[in-house]
């Protein structure tokens, strides 16, 4: 039996529509009719193909302002960062456009005849989606399964579902054939469970929580079915005396509180070399008391609510008896009155084993810690189950080096916190996740590599 779920706006708090939720009955429709569309989606030419993802590109970029304004609302993100996710979904769609051509085999050298390489796609391939980044994510698996021949059903999360249903009604748009890419909104437990129990799914690309990623895989090993696992992270910024220590404690609250916390990427603990410690938390309070903490719809707002009142009191929870250093503001009146807030939180921890230091808070809170030397710092860093990303701040190119290779963690970058770019592998070290997606491997990894022997 269908269920359908409230969809809430985080900024208010107010109801905003009714979604169905897909039963076990319709999941099994709905990958039924995908495996249908298969055949003939694998079958289309090269060219073809990589035109009709460009054209979705295209039908996406002509909707970004419709997609980011609909996020504002679903997801509470800012309407910048919102803009972006949706670029983001149609610059994936552009970048893997160029695959289908360029999907190469290889011809290796052997005796009596000749050896081929084909890169066959998978079949229907499940993407599972959590609500932190419901565009982004979705953009990720979608594009270069479809660019490797496969057909995608994908699973927004229970709370974000708004933006992945309309991207699968412009991808109809386009002229991408019917089943060849279906958005299921549906419950977890319910939806996602089933893409990993049908075995008409192929692959599982899933991106959520450590415990419940550690369930999908377990699941997954039932069929030796595909999986890749994009999960938790506690990253460190690591930021040693001889940087421009104003300049990394002016950045350091946008690499952690950008999307109110909600990022797997988040660098949620700061390491600072204990002779620039004070002068770097100085500069540090000002910035994080002045991030401005608005409705996510004013185009000023660098940050909004939490996507949910059980996402909020579970961050309040970390939060209840820990000693604060000292934390932003967040609005209280009009149309914010009833949202999800939590203002961004500084608290200096001395003591790795402290809660707040080693678990995924997931929302606007960030713990201070001094070290030593360059040794203590990469231990500290590693000193964690996860190992998603991280920044490291120095003008020593051969410290940059040593502890970018150091520091067990998928994602680095130096004397900046950028590090997602769809064109650059993501992926995680140890409890963060299993396998890599984006960059110019994504589509391989959605296809089977066949070899094949012809005699002379
Ligand atoms: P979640 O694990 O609860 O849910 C993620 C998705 O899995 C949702 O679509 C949910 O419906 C689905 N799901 C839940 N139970 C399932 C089950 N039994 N079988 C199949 N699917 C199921 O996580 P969340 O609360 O939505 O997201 C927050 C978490 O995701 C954080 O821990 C965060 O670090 C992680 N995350 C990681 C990345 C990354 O790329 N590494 C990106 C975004 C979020």
């Amino acid at each position: 039996m269908s269920t359908t779920w409230t969809v809430v706006d985080p900024t208010s708090g107010q109801d905003l529509t009714e979604v169905a939720m897909a039963s076990v009955a319709d999941t099994d429709a709905a990958i039924e009719r995908a495996h249908d569309a298969f055949a003939a989606w694998r079958a289309v030419a090269p060219g073809e193909r990589a035109r009709l993802l460009r054209r979705f590109g295209d039908v996406v970029d002509a909707h970004v302002e419709e997609l980011a304004e609909l996020e504002v609302r679903n997801a509470g993100h800012t309407l910048g960062n919102a803009r972006w996710e949706a670029g983001n979904v149609r610059d994936c769609l552009h970048y893997y456009a160029g695959a289908p051509e360029r999907l190469h085999g290889r011809q290796i050298p052997v005796a009596g005849g000749v050896d081929l390489t084909f890169h066959e796609p998978l079949g229907v391939v499940g993407i599972i989606v959590p609500w932190n980044f419901p565009m982004p994510v979705l953009a990720w698996g979608m594009a270069p399964a479809l660019a490797a021949g496969n057909c995608v059903i994908a699973k927004p999360a229970e709370l974000t579902p708004l933006t992945a249903i309309r991207i699968g009604e412009l991808a109809l748009e386009a002229g991408l054939p019917e089943g060849v890419l279906t958005i299921l909104p549906g419950e977890g437990p319910v939806v996602g469970e089933r893409f990993v129990t049908h075995p008409l799914v192929r692959k599982v690309s899933f991106t959520g929580s450590t415990r419940v990623g550690k369930q999908v895989m377990a699941g997954c090993a039932d069929q030796v079915k595909r999986v890749t696992l994009e999960l938790g992270g506690k990253s460190a910024n690591i930021v040693f005396a001889d940087t421009d220590v104003p300049a990394a404690a002016a950045g350091a609250p946008y690499a952690v509180f950008d999307n109110a916390g909600q990022d797997c990427c988040a660098r949620s603990r700061i390491l600072v070399e204990r002779s620039a410690y004070d002068e770097f938390v100085s500069h540090l309070e000002p910035a994080v008391r002045g991030l401005r903490v608005l409705d996510p719809a004013d185009e000023a707002s660098e940050m909004g609510p939490l996507v949910s009142a059980v996402q909020r009191d579970r961050v309040l929870g970390y939060l209840d008896g820990a000693e604060v250093a000292f934390a932003g503001s967040v609005p209280t009146t009009g149309t914010t009155a009833g949202g999800f807030w939590v203002p961004p939180t500084v608290v200096t921890v001395e003591d790795p084993a402290a809660r707040l230091w080693r678990e995924e808070v997931f929302g606007p809170v960030v713990a201070v810690m001094a070290f030593d030397d360059e040794e203590e710092a990469v231990a500290l860093a590693n000193d964690s189950e996860y190992g998603l990303s991280g920044s490291i701040f120095t003008r020593d190119v051969g410290r940059a080096l040593r502890v970018a290779r150091g520091v067990e963690s998928g994602n680095l970058s130096v004397n900046s916190h950028a590090a997602v770019r769809y064109w650059t592998p993501f992926g995680g070290y140890k409890q963060s996740g299993l396998g890599r997606e984006l960059g110019p491997d994504a589509p391989a990894s959605f296809t089977e590599e066949k070899n094949v022997f012809i005699a002379h």
